[in-house]
């Protein structure tokens, strides 16, 4: 398998062509970006620790029996993947209310929820990815009905799975945002799972170990995104 040519540059990674049309090397770069690119910074060695991190959800979560675009992480910053054609709408859960939940709603960072929540965003950068919900789905075709129920099954079992997994190296997932693609017809698990993407809380302490503290200027983030790693690969 050889790299090609860059296809694709977003605010996180890189994205190259390889000789076999099917599969493709996503790269992870140190930047970082929140609230929509209106802050932008470097995190030291971030790409590095996202890609191990997402390599060892999306191995977990291929076990379980999730289907995904993760092939091989070839190095520190690369890793293979399928080509997909990315549904451009965000599927999020909440376990806890935090984030934009509680902005909208006005409730309390960190309040219970009587059962998960689940929001659909469309990825679309120029509009920060507005909420939507299935009616927009549906009127502007951006994924059939039959693919929404694929994807919200597999991310109310990926919910399931990531909660127990994390909760056993002391983690407890508040919420994360998924993205899915089309490969050959099927619905498959897409992007990266990592502290960028899901925010995570010490167990106990409510200590947070994800981009919270990019977001926030609260410091110490290589060392947070470290210690997930360093519990991931236990
Ligand atoms: P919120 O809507 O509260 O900002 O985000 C909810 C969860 O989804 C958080 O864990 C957040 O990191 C993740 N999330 C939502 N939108 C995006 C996005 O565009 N990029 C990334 N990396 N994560 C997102």
């Amino acid at each position: 398998m050889e790299k090609r040519e860059k296809i694709y540059e977003g605010k996180a990674k890189i994205v190259y062509s390889t000789d076999d049309p099917d599969l493709i090397i996503q790269y992870f770069k140190d930047d970082t970006t929140a609230f929509n690119a209106a802050k932008r910074g470097t995190v030291i060695n971030k790409g590095i620790i996202n890609n191990k991190i997402s390599a060892k959800v999306f191995e977990f979560l291929s076990s379980e029996g999730i289907p995904t675009q993760y092939e091989q992480r070839l190095s520190d910053r690369e890793m293979l993947i399928k080509r997909v054609e990315i549904v451009p709408v965000e599927v999020i859960v909440r376990n806890k209310a935090a984030g934009s939940f509680c902005r909208i709603l006005g409730f309390e960072e960190g309040m219970e929820l009587a059962s998960h929540v689940l929001e659909f965003c469309y990825k679309r950068d120029d509009l920060n990815d507005p909420l939507i919900n299935e009616y927009h789905i549906r009127a502007l075709n951006l994924a059939s009905e039959e693919e929404v129920e694929t994807m919200k099954r597999y991310t109310i079992k990926i919910n399931e799975l990531m909660s127990t997994f994390l909760a056993n190296l002391n983690l407890e997932l508040i919420d994360f945002k998924l993205e899915f693609g089309r490969y050959k017809g099927e619905i498959i698990l897409a992007d990266e799972i990592s502290p960028d993407t899901c925010r995570l809380w010490e167990v106990g302490t409510g200590e947070k170990f994800d981009k919270d503290r990019f977001r926030h200027d609260m410091g110490d983030i290589e060392e947070a995104y470290q210690e997930v790693l360093s519990r991931v690969e236990k």
